[in-house]
């Protein structure tokens, strides 16, 4: 396919997602659901021609894939208009990287991880001022909650559910944490539904733990969740961010 093939096939994608998204919220109340483009899998030429079609969230969830893109455009036009979020599980180690390329974290799942972005951001910030460039804004995190109904809690600092998360107990305290640290501004709350049932219950009980959490911090009014599959159920649960992938870039391979 030529480059001019490929973001025709872009543009017409990127306008039935709008379509689809813009008929979801009319049945509701509240501003528009900001879409982020998940990227994963796909060049770093795909993500500058998004970025030419007015795309301006772009969403990765492996950290060596997004660093290379997000160089690769650095000094681009499309460099200077993304954001790029990160949706992956994340490893501590990997939060020095992160913090250099990174808008916002969709998959903050525990303290440690939390401890670790605010350390990575002081770093980043004295090399910023090292290299005389000017400081980044906070670091958007939100807590990535894990929406699977199983009967069995991991214990504390047991690994978390295949897709990640954190337990809805745990999110007021993740909420203090990330509140407290320099560097970090609390956005709200992350999702995945749960594979194989109705995402809308799911959905439904996010909603419930993000009106509990903007009692706290009223501020923290971000709610990511709604994929290509689940869009229309997520926007009408009140998702305030889509992320959306397959359904605007293409099939990717299952595995990988
Ligand atoms: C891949 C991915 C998406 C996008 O999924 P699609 O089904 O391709 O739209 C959204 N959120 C997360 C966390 C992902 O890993």
């Amino acid at each position: 396919m030529t480059e001019m093939d490929r973001t025709e096939e872009l543009r017409r994608n990127l306008a039935k997602v709008r379509t689809r998204i813009e008929a979801a919220a009319a049945q509701r109340t509240g501003p528009a659901p900001e879409l982020i483009v998940v990227t994963k899998f796909f060049p770093a030429a795909d993500v500058a021609a998004l970025a030419a079609l007015g795309v301006a969230d772009v969403g990765e969830n492996r950290d060596q894939e997004a660093s290379q893109k997000a160089a690769e455009l650095a000094d681009t036009a499309a460099g200077e208009s993304l954001r790029w979020h990160f949706i992956g599980q994340l490893q501590k180690n990997k939060a020095k990287s992160v913090v250099r390329y990174a808008h916002a974290v969709h998959s903050v799942d525990r303290s440690s991880l939390i401890g670790a972005l605010g350390k990575a951001m002081v770093v980043e910030q004295e090399r910023r001022s090292a290299a005389n460039l000017p400081p980044r804004p906070e670091l958007l995190c939100l807590i990535q909650v894990d929406l699977d109904e199983r009967t069995e809690v991991p214990e504390a600092g047991e690994a978390a559910g295949p897709r990640g998360g954190a337990q809805p107990e745990q999110i007021e305290e993740l909420a203090r944490a990330i509140d407290s640290a320099s560097g970090l501004r609390l956005g709200g709350l992350m999702a995945v539904a749960p594979l194989g049932t109705d995402p809308a219950p799911a959905f439904d009980r996010l909603m419930d733990y993000s009106a509990k959490l903007r009692e706290i911090f009223p501020s923290a009014s971000m709610v990511s969740a709604g994929m290509s599959q689940d869009l229309e159920a997520a926007i009408a649960a009140g998702a305030t961010h889509l992320r959306v992938g397959s359904d605007v870039l293409g099939p990717r391979p299952a595995l990988r």
